[in-house]
Order: C-alpha cells, then sequence, then structure tokens
C-alpha cells in the first residue's frame, strides 16, 4: 500500500473516541503521566453522550434513603442476572465518588432547596434491595445530564497534556501476534494517514443503533470499534441483548427520558386505560425498560395501539404542574413540539418503542482490560487493548441496562481504565517498531472501497439491513422471524461486495466514510441476529416467543461470536461461551442469587 504515505505518532496511550467514557480515560492516562492521545470522528462535545437527557445513577441519598448495595442489587435483578456482579459491585460502589467528582468538576447539576444534587426515579431503581418502594437515584441536570456532562468532561480533559486528533477517522487496530501495538487512523479534512503506536489503545467508541430503522441514537453510532475487534480475529460478547427505549417518538425516533414517568408521566393504550398497572403491579410506569417496551408491544398487538393505524401509545404529562415541566423537563418540552406537533402541558405525546442502547459489545473486566478466551481461559486478558463505554460489555448490564446506568458506567470505567494503564505501562517506553504491513489491513480496505464500483448505494444496502434488523430482530422474537432474518443478513451482508462509491478523492469524503461505517455495522447486524437465534431462552431485553422462560440451567452465560471478513466477502462465524461472574468483588455484599424477575 506504498500509494499512501503515512504520518507516524508514537504515544504511549491513543484512546478512540471522545464520548464521556473516552474522555474520561484519556483524562485519567494524561493525568498518570502517560503521553495520551484522543482520536475522535467527530468534535468531542458532539458524540453522542451530548444527548443523554435523564441523568446518571448514584446511590447518594439526597431525596431519600439509599444505599450503594440497594444499587447493585437493582443492577443485578435489571439484568435478568447475566451481568457479572465483580463489575456490578464495582460500579455501585464507586459511583457515589465518580458523581461527586463530576460536581466538583463543575458539571451544573439541578439542585434540591437545600443545595444538594437534584435526583429523580428512575425504571427499576429501588429501596431496599427491592423491597420498598422506587429510588430517587438518578441525579439529573434538567433533562439534559448527558450534554452537561460532556462539556465539562471536555472542558476538564483541556486541563491535561493530551493531544486532540478531531476529525480523525479509526479504521483498523495494528495487532502483532495477539498483542494490540497501536492503530491507523484517516484525517478527515485533508485525507491524510496516520498510523499510531501505543503501548495501549483504549477503544471508547460506542454503540451500534444505527443498525436499526428507527433508533435513539445518533447516526454517528456505528460501532466502529466493535467492528475493529471483530477483524482483529478477537470476539464480541452478548450482542443479541439489544434495548428498545420504551418512549421514542411515532415517527421520528427521538427519544423522551424516561425522566418523564420518573416525574410522574404514564402511558395509555387506546382505550385510555393505564395499562401497565396489569403488566407491572407495583413498578407500573417504572418498571425497568424491557419489561414496559414489551407491554407496550403487547397492547399495539392485541389492537390496543392508538393513532389511525393503532401502532403507537400516548405517554402523559398534561396532569403535571407546567412550572415543573418548564424546570425539570425544558429539553422534551421543546423535543415533543418539534418532532411531534404537540404542547406537551396540554396533550399526550405519541410514543413507540425504539432501539436506544446495546448492551453487548467487546468484553471487558472491571479494569477495562479486552478479555477473550483462549486456550480455555475465558478471562484471557488481551495485552494493549482496552474498552469502556457503551462499546464495552463489561458486563454491569447483562441482558438489560437500567436508565441511568450507563452515564455512571462511563464515568466509572474510564476512570477505571486511567488508573489500570498506569499500572501496566511504562511512560515512554516505545517498545519494538512496528512491522512493515502494520497498515495494510486499513490501508487495503480504504482502498478497496474508494475504488468500490458495484451498482448498489450504500444507502440502499444500510436501508436492507436497518428494516431487516427492525422488522426480524426486535422486541419480540420468534424462531421463524429470526432464522428468516439470518438468512437476509447473510444475504445483505455478502451484498457489499457490490457497492459503489461514487466520490474518490480523499478530502472530506463522507461518501466513502459512510461505506466504511456500514461495513462495520454489517458485521455487528449478523453477530446480533445470529445470537439471538442462537439463545434458546428468554432473558431481559431478548425476548423469544418459542422460548418464554428464562433457562438459567443452559443459559446463564454469556455469548461470544467472531465474524471474519469484510467488503461481504468472508464472514463465517463462530459462537461461544463465557461464564458470567457469580462471585462479588469483596465480602461486603454477598452473591444476588437468581429469582424470578417482576416489578
Ligand atoms: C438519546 C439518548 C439518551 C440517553 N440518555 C441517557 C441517560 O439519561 N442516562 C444514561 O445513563 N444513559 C443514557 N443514554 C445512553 C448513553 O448516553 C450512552 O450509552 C453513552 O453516552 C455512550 O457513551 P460512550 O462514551 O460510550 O460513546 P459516545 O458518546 O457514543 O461517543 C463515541 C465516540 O467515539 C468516537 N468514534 C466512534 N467511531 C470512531 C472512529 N471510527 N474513529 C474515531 N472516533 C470514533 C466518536 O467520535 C465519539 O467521540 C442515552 C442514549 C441516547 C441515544
Amino acid at each position: 500500500m506504498s500509494k499512501y504515505q503515512i504520518i507516524d505518532h508514537t504515544y504511549d496511550v491513543v484512546v478512540v473516541g471522545a464520548g464521556g467514557s473516552g474522555l474520561r480515560a484519556t483524562m485519567g492516562a494524561a493525568e498518570k503521566g502517560l503521553k495520551t492521545a484522543c482520536v475522535t470522528k467527530v468534535f468531542p462535545t458532539r458524540s453522542h453522550t451530548v444527548a443523554a437527557q435523564g441523568g446518571i445513577a448514584a446511590s447518594l441519598g439526597n431525596m431519600g434513603p439509599d444505599h450503594w448495595t440497594w444499587h447493585m442489587y437493582d443492577t443485578v435483578k435489571g439484568s435478568d442476572w447475566l451481568g457479572d456482579q465483580d463489575a456490578i459491585e464495582y460500579l455501585c460502589r464507586e459511583a457515589p465518588a465518580a458523581v461527586y467528582e463530576l460536581e466538583h468538576a463543575g458539571m451544573p447539576f439541578s439542585r434540591t432547596e437545600e443545595g444538594e444534587i437534584y435526583q429523580r426515579a428512575f425504571g427499576g431503581m429501588t429501596q431496599n434491595m427491592g423491597e420498598g418502594p422506587a429510588a430517587q437515584r438518578t441525579c439529573a441536570a434538567a433533562d439534559r445530564t448527558g450534554h452537561a456532562m460532556l462539556h465539562t468532561l471536555y472542558q476538564q480533559s483541556l486541563k491535561y497534556d493530551a493531544d486532540f486528533f478531531i476529525e480523525y477517522f479509526a479504521l483498523d487496530l495494528i495487532m502483532e501476534d495477539g498483542v494490540c501495538r497501536g492503530l491507523v487512523a484517516l484525517c478527515l479534512d485533508d485525507g491524510s494517514i496516520h498510523r499510531f503506536r501505543a503501548q495501549a489503545v483504549v477503544l471508547a467508541t460506542g454503540g451500534y443503533g444505527r443498525c436499526y430503522f428507527s433508533a435513539t441514537s445518533a447516526h454517528i453510532c456505528t460501532g466502529d470499534g466493535n467492528a475493529m475487534v471483530l477483524r482483529a480475529g478477537l470476539p464480541l460478547q452478548d450482542m443479541e441483548f439489544v434495548q428498545f427505549h420504551p418512549t421514542g417518538i411515532y415517527g421520528a425516533g427521538v427519544l423522551i427520558t424516561e425522566g418523564a414517568r420518573g416525574e410522574g408521566g404514564y402511558l395509555t393504550n387506546s382505550e385510555g386505560e393505564r395499562f401497565m398497572e396489569r403488566y407491572a403491579p407495583s413498578a407500573k410506569d417504572l418498571a425497568s425498560r424491557d419489561v414496559v417496551s414489551r407491554s407496550m408491544a403487547m397492547e399495539i398487538r392485541e389492537g390496543r395501539g392508538v393513532g389511525k393505524e393503532g401502532d403507537h401509545i400516548h405517554l402523559h404529562l398534561n396532569h403535571i404542574d407546567p412550572n415543573i415541566l418548564a424546570q425539570r423537563l425544558p429539553g422534551i418540552t421543546e423535543t415533543a413540539k418539534i418532532f411531534a406537533g404537540v404542547d406537551l402541558t396540554k396533550k399526550p405525546i405519541p410514543v413507540v418503542p425504539t432501539v436506544h442502547y446495546n448492551m453487548g459489545g467487546i468484553p471487558t473486566n472491571y479494569h477495562g482490560e479486552v478479555v477473550t478466551l483462549k486456550d480455555g481461559n475465558p478471562d484471557h486478558v488481551v495485552p494493549g487493548l482496552f474498552a469502556v463505554g457503551e462499546a464495552a460489555c463489561v458486563s454491569v448490564h447483562g441482558a438489560n441496562r437500567l436508565g441511568s446506568n450507563s452515564l455512571i458506567d462511563l464515568v466509572v470505567f474510564g476512570r477505571a481504565a486511567g488508573h489500570r494503564l498506569a499500572e501496566v505501562i511504562e511512560p515512554g517506553k516505545a517498545g519494538p517498531n512496528l512491522k512493515a504491513d502494520s497498515a495494510d489491513l486499513a490501508l487495503s480496505r480504504l482502498d478497496h472501497f474508494r475504488h468500490a464500483e458495484g451498482d448498489r448505494k450504500t444507502s440502499e444496502i444500510r436501508l436492507d439491513m436497518q428494516k431487516t434488523m427492525q422488522a426480524d430482530c426486535a422486541v419480540f422474537r420468534t424462531e421463524r422471524t429470526l432464522e428468516e432474518g439470518v438468512k437476509k443478513i447473510d444475504g445483505i451482508f455478502s451484498s457489499m461486495q457490490d457497492v459503489s462509491v461514487a466520490d474518490r478523492s480523499l478530502i472530506w469524503n463522507s461518501d466513502l466514510v459512510e461505506t466504511l461505517e456500514l461495513d462495520n455495522m454489517l458485521s455487528q447486524a449478523k453477530a446480533t441476529i445470529q445470537l439471538a437465534d442462537n439463545r434458546k431462552e428468554s432473558r431481559g431485553a431478548h425476548m423469544h416467543e418459542d422460548f418464554p422462560d428464562r433457562d438459567d440451567a443452559n443459559w446463564m452465560k454469556h455469548s461470544l461470536i467472531w465474524v471474519d471478513g469484510w467488503g461481504g466477502k468472508g464472514g463465517e462465524t463462530r459462537i461461544d461461551y463465557r461464564p458470567v461472574h457469580e462471585y462479588t468483588l469483596t465480602d461486603d455484599v454477598s452473591y444476588i442469587e437468581p429469582k424470578k424477575r417482576v416489578y
């Protein structure tokens, strides 16, 4: 690939991604004196974290009694016992300190009368190990918490001596003998190629919601890091668990935060009935997301949906004092007006379950180190490779994430990765030179797509994929839809051989970048639908109608999948498993035994 000139860089650590998790990891590494670069395809404050609305969970106890062990119980139950309890303990125990750290960094939280951080109720968050009433645990900056958090983190990160490579698109990892040695990126602005040699790479590239047609996530959420991991010959974990948020605006897909129900909002069907009382008698509208989404889908399916087509549900906030709405939910008041044409102080908002979060991703331990199954060891650490944030599967969210547990995951594990990097890396130690062919995978793939001359537009193949995932791998799944879906996705994956890219330049070539992103998404679509087809039980967000019960005897295990190939070639997959960590980190809390999950 000598036709591309390469600009070389050497760092101790390269972080890919500048969302909440990437920025926190960048700060953590730089703070410890490691020479750190942060590579990001969009300007940091445009990362999807900016769109988070409802809040960040931590058992501060500002609005009533709370304890980190209660948060842990709720998270384990929310995960439908697929979460690793050592990692969940770490998350919930560290959460309050992580929120105070944000507060001290200047994050503008909403406040109580006493001046403490305001906390609201969120789905699945309860008091007293699931026995008590709802816990007000979700710390909020009105309904723009992610915006406040991301701007705070970006401002703070500038204080440290880290280099930002903004609007650089990471293409592929450099792997040598099972060790990650760096990565190759394309500068979007001028088309120059950059090779980063590093002692460690941290993938903080976010989720892959855009594999689906209707998603609350930004168009940049294409899971590029996950796909790089697959191309490096490593597996992804638990990809069958895709969260549908109950309240995406019908038609537009834009999110109405769960905080709306946390502040007293409720759902009704075409008969005006508050149907959640039937499905979740105690938690009602604040049951966990998978439960509420399924209940809505049942109402629609049984002919009690609202609207001309009877295909959505109403969310009411019109009974709440307009002053409270203006103060606590200003963002969604505006969103409802723009995207649904509704004044929510007067009328209900039309909503429908919409793809929102990926529980699956790159398997890691609670230090953020990427792990894989190797020679019978399910916790083999891949040297030089870390993952944090939505790209990672630690796994704290298991089969279903609780609302407001992602923002806290970003900062707790971003920080944990910083600590670990400082332990395993000797500052300034460059290591052996990279091999001459280290950029070949990245450049041959780039060059291939840049000159692709097939018959199909990127946008057409993308739409095929999104429609298929939406139809065949949705809230309810059956043997028939999944088998059909697997075949269709296989065909769509192969159709990538026939893609065409019209723009051959390297100057801000969005046609090319969207094609690279689509290629990344196709391997993840394959991973998701194949694992969904493989898991013969129902757990958390994976509702398999032909196997409606959770089956702990056979399926209390993490799925792993390897997908090879790119550009529509190859595409062979292999499936294996890792055990769930059925133990805690310390003796301060005991293992939470599985039981039936009711709300
Ligand atoms: C609308 C919405 C509302 C939400 N509300 C909440 C909430 O209230 N509470 C909560 O806990 N969670 C919420 N979530 C979930 C949470 O916001 C996300 O899971 C989280 O922000 C993801 O953060 P991240 O750091 O993993 O990645 P992101 O913020 O998604 O950032 C990814 C980063 O990776 C970079 N990147 C990706 N690919 C490449 C590449 N190839 N090369 C270079 N850079 C790359 C991007 O530039 C970006 O900087 C919400 C999600 C959505 C979509």
